[in-house]
């Protein structure tokens, strides 16, 4: 059965999309740390990141990269943190969190409760630094 990124990535399940190309897919978290809280996922479905091949956790990384650029663009902070984790959806993601902060890191502080308004101006505003 399809990850619940796959059918995100498919169209099937709506979130707010930040960016994609061939191979990758950013939008923002659901449940964010932070404004501009975002996750990079593989189109491929593979469960633990560490399982991609070289060129692919490379790629990941480079297109990590720009999205981290245009966050920390859209939403000035210190800077943009990277973390992996993957124990609640089997399907690889970076999580791209711009933090004040080391503390701002931290996924067990409360969650962000953003308006869909909300959430969309956020995923406008670091495409449009992209
Ligand atoms: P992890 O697997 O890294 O521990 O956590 C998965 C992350 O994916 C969580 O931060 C959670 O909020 C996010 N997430 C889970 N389901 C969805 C979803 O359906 N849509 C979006 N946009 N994010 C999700």
């Amino acid at each position: 059965m399809a990850t619940i990124f796959s059918r995100i990535i498919a169209g099937e399940i709506p979130c707010y999309k930040v960016a994609e190309d061939d191979k990758f897919f950013a939008f923002l978290d659901i449940n964010p740390l932070v404004k501009g809280h975002t996750l990079v996922v593989p189109k491929q479905e593979v469960d633990y990141i560490f399982n991609l091949s070289d060129e692919d956790l490379a790629a990941m990384h480079v297109f990590a990269k720009k999205i981290a650029k245009a966050i920390q663009k859209a939403f000035p902070c210190q800077k943009v943190g990277e973390a992996v984790i993957g124990l609640e959806v089997p399907h690889a993601h970076i999580h791209l969190i711009p933090i004040q902060k080391e503390s701002d890191m931290l996924f067990s502080n409360p969650k962000l409760r953003l308006s869909d308004e909300e959430f969309s101006d956020i995923a406008k505003a670091i495409n449009s630094f992209l």
